[in-house]
């Protein structure tokens, strides 16, 4: 690729779906752009994908880490057709679909057509069980209550409290939004972990009114036609799939596996990378995709007011502890993606998944696959119970909220130590302040869960960006 003189350098630390989706951009881009382009991604554990984790244990798939997609933010799934795997891509078992909520020793049905945590749909909340009549009665206030006029940020609790009343924030919001963010909805900036329902309130005046909107628009437009997708989508061997198919295109990146590295400084017109093995490397460019604290460590000696403004994003800890049935062991599981245990309901667990009833090929004939979430904001000690303990934790919570009794035919746990960003209040000024700092260091950027965004298809975007952006940079800088 070009004379070995304009060959740029780039380090991308971090080698998770942003890092790895970073890269993939960095080749296309500089290639489109004549540029010549050598990158070390480079990653302290032995295996790439970060978080993104998929195990086979007999006929099983086992996902450690994120299970699906949102299909409403498509930028994995573009991702996966440019990469040739949409025919891996694997819709939810629709015939199974349904959530049910833990409340007062029982299960009640997620009532239908909420969509997240905004009800779409009049009748299935009148009949639900799980809300009281006082309680519906506030939620069917809500198209009636005057939009917020301050825009500063606000938590997740305030707003929904403000709109839909606190039984909704409860019994609903609080624990689905734990299962995705595994956050505390007092702290949590509803502006910044989902900026799409101020959107809302702000548009329609009513998120309710704004919902049912969409949702006519989505019809209408959708008229005669299967939708592509499913809201929630994975791919047929587990996600892993697609961190393992970017590698494998990687043709310009050398993966520098089980490397750490321990600082960033800057050097002439770029930076020198110091791994921890002792080897010091030079780069025109780098992409850090590393954890934000991670980051903030990296930096310290680039910009101590990046590193502190970094270090105030705050990090919780989760697990996952997958087990594995057989069918006549939990036949009276026979419908239903999952359950969520609202925070009030007092119990250990903060949800748990059915898989195999969720996606198809999770679990061989005659099996049933099921997985809990622990830990987060709320009840992060659990995630460090000894291996025997924790066992005995899941086993518990699954007899009491849903009866299974039998020995599982095995165990996977997972611990993900400070993996999940918490965007507190206060979030998008932090952003926007280290988006400034970072500015001040050209060829220097930063991506990754911590920012923009915490699922997949975030990162991906994010990473995109910063991508096309060093590419700018290279090619000023070659000039
Ligand atoms: C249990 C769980 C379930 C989730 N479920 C979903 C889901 O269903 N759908 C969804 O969209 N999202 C989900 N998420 C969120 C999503 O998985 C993450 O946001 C995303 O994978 C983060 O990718 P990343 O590349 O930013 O970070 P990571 O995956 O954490 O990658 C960072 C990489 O940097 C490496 N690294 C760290 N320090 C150094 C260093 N000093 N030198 C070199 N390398 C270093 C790490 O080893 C790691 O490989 C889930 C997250 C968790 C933890």
């Amino acid at each position: 690729m070009g004379d070995r003189q304009n060959v740029k350098k780039i380090a991308i630390i971090g080698a998770g779906i942003a890092g790895l989706s970073a890269a993939y951009v960095l080749e296309k881009e500089a290639a489109d752009n004549g540029i010549s382009i050598e990158i070390d991604l480079i990653e302290k554990q032995s295996r790439i994908g970060g978080n993104i984790l998929t195990e086979r244990k007999d006929d099983f798939i086992v996902e450690g880490g994120p299970d699906c997609v949102f299909s409403e933010k498509p930028a994995s799934l573009k991702l996966c057709e440019k990469l040739g795997l949409e025919k891996e891509l694997l819709k939810t078992r629709e015939e199974k679909k349904g959530t049910y909520v833990y409340w007062n020793n029982k299960l009640h049905d997620l009532p239908e057509g909420v969509i997240l945590m905004i009800p779409t749909m009049i009748m299935p909340i009148l009949l639900s069980s799980l809300i009281s009549f006082p309680g519906k009665m506030r939620m069917a206030l809500e198209p009636f209550i005057p939009k917020r006029s301050n825009l500063a940020e606000e938590s997740l609790s305030h707003f929904v409290t403000r709109r839909l009343g606190k039984e909704l924030l409860d019994k609903i919001a609080e624990p689905l939004v734990a299962g995705i963010h595994a956050g505390n909805p007092k702290s949590m900036s509803i502006t910044a972990s989902f900026p799409r329902f101020v959107e809302l309130e702000q548009k329609y005046g009513s998120l309710i009114r704004g919902m049912l909107s969409r949702r006519k628009e989505m019809v209408s437009m959708m008229k005669g036609r299967t939708p592509k997708y499913t809201m929630f989508m994975t791919l047929k061997k587990g996600l892993q799939e697609l961190t393992d198919n970017i590698q494998n295109t990687l043709i310009f990146t050398t993966k520098l596996t089980d490397k750490e590295v321990i600082a960033v400084i800057k050097k002439n017109s770029g930076y020198e990378a110091s791994l921890k093995a002792g080897d010091i490397k030079f780069y025109d460019s780098v992409i850090i995709a590393t954890p934000s604290y991670i980051t903030s460590s990296l930096l310290r000696g680039v910009d101590s007011d990046l590193a502190d403004k970094l270090m105030e994003i705050p990090y919780v800890s989760t697990a996952t502890v997958s087990l594995a049935y057989s069918v006549a062991d939990v036949n009276h599981i026979k419908n239903g993606f999952g359950f969520i245990v609202p925070g009030i309901s007092n119990r250990k667990i903060m949800a748990a998944t059915y898989t195999s009833n969720k996606f198809s090929y999770r679990a061989p004939e005659g099996s049933m696959l099921l997985r809990c979430f622990v830990g987060g904001a709320q009840n992060e000690d659990l995630v460090f119970l000894d291996n025997k303990e924790m066992i005995q934790m899941v086993k518990t919570e699954l007899k009491d909220i849903v009866n299974i009794k039998a020995k599982p035919i095995f165990i996977k746990i997972y611990r993900w130590e400070k993996a999940m960003p918490q965007y507190v209040v206060g979030h998008i000024d932090r952003i926007k302040k280290i988006e400034e700092l970072s500015a001040k260091h050209p060829g220097l950027y930063l991506t990754g869960s911590a920012y923009n965004g915490i699922g997949i298809s975030d990162c991906i975007t994010t990473s995109h960006k910063v991508a096309e952006e060093a590419v700018k940079f290279l090619k000023a800088d070659g000039q």
